[in-house]
């Protein structure tokens, strides 16, 4: 009847109206966002993943958390359960950029957004945008800090005159994580000039990115291979002035083979040990003058921007970035929001972590 006409019409109309609405604001408030992080093994990590999933309620989406323990097929499973689930944005922390390729193809069909987290996720066209620390620059700063304390460089980064020879080695991440390659790529950037003219002296002559990464960033294998520096390299009597850290978990593992060979008791002080996170064991060790410096880098603010662009890319909206350069996983260029990182050492700690409310004094008692 004319009747029912009217009444289905009507009834169209208001849904037209209503995809319509959903359209203009992308998807509707209260969609599901997957988090996957690597580790609850590290500090960071937790303190990410708590600070996401917060600021991500606040905005009024739901959030489903995954940690994977640095396990790839529990992360990759992980991923199936939020797409199946109806994720409508996942944001990701890979164990390892390039093994989640199907995953994302997945994700893609269903029209989910994707958001690498922290580390670049590589090989796959489906990465939408990159929420990260200028990584390189990391580097830079870690390297910095590290000739800094063998005062070959002056703490305003001039040249101190320092002749050498100084010893030191070096340690990188996990091959399977980009920014490894770009922590180390940019401390060597800084190192190599020390190391060709002769005031810095890799006396393992260890120097390749192979020869020195640390899979999985893994405390314990990174110990073994400073120990086994030690009985070979440094049996001659020769001592280590200083070691390239790149993460805080490495660096607690390299003390502890130095304390063992005999470092840091009586007159035999530490070498200069760089690290990253400010991880509160090692914020501590640099208050106890073991660890020398630490790359602060204050992941409330990663989560913070991460939480806007996942909104932005929710509601359909261009998400702010500032880098379209740095970031070609190897099939596309992916926009970034790169943010800045800190050198945190004895002197400047209370500044940067106390004032900055990152930690209380309590907690680093
Ligand atoms: C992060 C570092 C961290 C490392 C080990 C890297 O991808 O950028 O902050 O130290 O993973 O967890």
């Amino acid at each position: 009847t004319a009747a029912t006409m009217v009444a289905t019409m009507a009834a169209c109309g208001n849904a037209e109206k209503s995809v319509d609405k959903e359209a203009a604001s992308g998807v509707t408030a209260g969609a599901l966002v997957g988090i996957t992080m690597p580790t609850r093994s590290s500090e960071r990590w937790i303190h990410d993943g708590d600070n996401l999933k917060k600021q991500l309620e606040t905005l009024g989406y739901k959030v489903d958390l995954q940690y994977a323990e640095d396990d790839i097929p529990t992360q990759t499973q992980q991923l199936d359960s939020q797409i199946t689930k109806g994720a409508k944005l996942l944001i990701i922390a890979s164990i390892d950029g390039e093994a989640i390729t199907s995953q994302l193809d997945n994700a893609k069909a269903a029209g989910i957004k994707v958001i690498a987290y922290d580390r670049l996720i590589r090989k796959s066209p489906n990465v939408d945008y990159y929420a990260t620390f200028d990584n390189f620059k990391v580097g830079v700063q870690q390297a910095t800090s590290l000739l800094i304390g063998l005062k070959v460089l002056n703490a305003d980064g001039t040249d101190a005159g320092a002749k050498g020879p100084l010893n030191v080695e070096l340690f990188a991440g996990s091959p399977d994580d980009n920014n490894a390659t770009f922590f180390f790529k940019g401390a060597m950037s800084v190192l190599q000039p020390h190391i060709d003219k002769g005031t810095v002296v890799v006396k393992s002559g260890q120097k390749d990115f192979d020869t020195v990464s640390t899979l999985r960033w893994d405390p314990a294998t990174a110990q073994k291979r400073m120990e086994n520096l030690l009985t070979s390299t440094y049996k001659d009597g020769a001592k280590v002035n200083g070691v390239l850290s790149p993460y805080d978990g490495i660096s607690i593992g390299i003390l502890s083979a130095l304390k063992s060979g005999g470092y840091g008791t009586g007159s035999q002080a530490y070498p200069i040990v760089t690290g990253q996170d400010a991880e509160l064991a090692s914020v501590k060790s640099i208050i106890a003058g073991e660890q020398y410096s630490t790359i602060y880098k204050d992941t409330r603010q990663l989560a913070k921007v991460t939480g806007e662009m996942a909104d932005a890319v929710l509601k359909g909206q261009t998400p702010k970035t500032n880098n379209a350069t740095d970031y070609d996983n190897g099939v596309k260029v992916v926009p970034a929001q790169l943010l800045e990182s800190v050198i945190v050492t004895k002197d400047n700690y209370e500044k940067e972590l106390v004032t900055g409310g990152y930690y209380t004094a309590d907690q680093l008692k």
